[in-house]
Order: structure tokens, then C-alpha cells, then sequence
């Protein structure tokens, strides 16, 4: 299937414009680097004209995210849902002038990438520190003193023996 990768940010506005689509870990860089070692995300891009007479686009992203437990160092799989509104601007100064606003805003491009949008959102909306919820790391510790401590004597004995 060919899909855009790119969009006219106000003239999908303005045409309602609806894209949907499934990006993985290739298409998101920054989100390789930032430890995630898969990902697959389903996204729904659309446009509209919002409340204030605003241009702006409505992502909503659906999918999972594998990153590195911080307990065990072992793979963890978190679903993601998320839904944004990003509101068209014309330039970097109308975003400074307007922080006072819980408003998300992105400047209109002729060439938006959509896979930087989606990777914007998602970064945001990842974990501070992943982890299992059941991890087996703190079943671990818990029930580990006795062996390691056994093993600790069995080596004592092992020195005094030779
Ligand atoms: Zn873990």
C-alpha cells in the first residue's frame, strides 16, 4: 500500500484531511534511540478547523512500544494509546507568544512529516522508567538471599578443602 509520508499541514486542515497508517522502529529514529529496541503503532492523522477558528490536526496512536525494564534489564512490551491536538501556526514566535496555554501548537509545514508528528507524540508519552508490572527482578531479590548465601558457603568450603 502507498501511502504519503508527508502532508500540507493547512491544506489538510482545511480539507478535513484523513491519513491512517502503521509505522515501526524504522521510521522513528529518535525513538530507537531513546532505548526502545521495537514498536509498532498505528496511527489515525486527521485535519480540521477547531473551536477557536484554528486550523489543526488530531493524531490518535494505538499500539506498543519494547523497551528495556529498568528492574530486570529484560525486554518489556507497554501498549500505547494516545491522542493529540496540534494546532497550525505560522511560525516559531506565535508558539513563544502563546505558552501561557495548555494549547499544543506545531508550525504548519508544506511538507510535514508524519512520522515525525507520531514520533513526537509518542516520545512524549513514554514512560520516565519502564518496567514490568510483574517483574520477576523483584520476585528475585526477595527469595535470593538464601541461595546466593549458600553458594557463598559452599565456596568457603571449596577453599578450605584444596
Ligand atoms: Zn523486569
Amino acid at each position: 500500500m502507498l501511502q504519503p509520508t508527508a502532508i500540507d499541514g493547512l491544506a489538510f486542515a482545511r480539507t478535513a484531511g484523513v491519513l491512517k497508517g502503521r509505522l515501526d522502529l524504522e521510521s522513528l529514529p529518535r525513538l530507537a534511540q531513546s532505548g526502545c529496541s521495537g514498536a509498532v503503532l498505528d496511527f489515525v492523522l486527521t485535519g480540521d478547523i477547531n473551536e477557536r477558528g484554528k486550523p489543526e490536526l488530531r493524531l490518535a496512536v494505538d499500539g506498543s512500544v519494547r523497551l528495556e525494564c529498568q528492574r530486570c534489564l529484560g525486554n518489556v512490551d507497554l501498549p500505547l494509546r494516545l491522542e493529540a491536538r496540534l494546532e497550525l501556526v505560522s511560525g516559531e514566535a506565535e508558539i513563544l507568544a502563546a505558552d501561557d496555554d495548555d494549547i499544543e501548537r506545531v508550525v504548519a509545514g508544506r511538507d510535514m512529516s508524519v512520522a515525525v508528528l507520531v514520533e513526537d507524540e509518542v516520545i512524549l508519552a513514554l514512560p520516565m522508567v519502564p518496567k514490568h508490572e510483574q517483574c520477576r527482578a523483584a520476585a528475585g531479590a526477595e527469595g535470593g538471599a538464601e541461595p546466593s548465601a549458600f553458594q557463598a558457603l559452599a565456596a568457603l568450603k571449596k577453599t578450605k578443602f584444596q
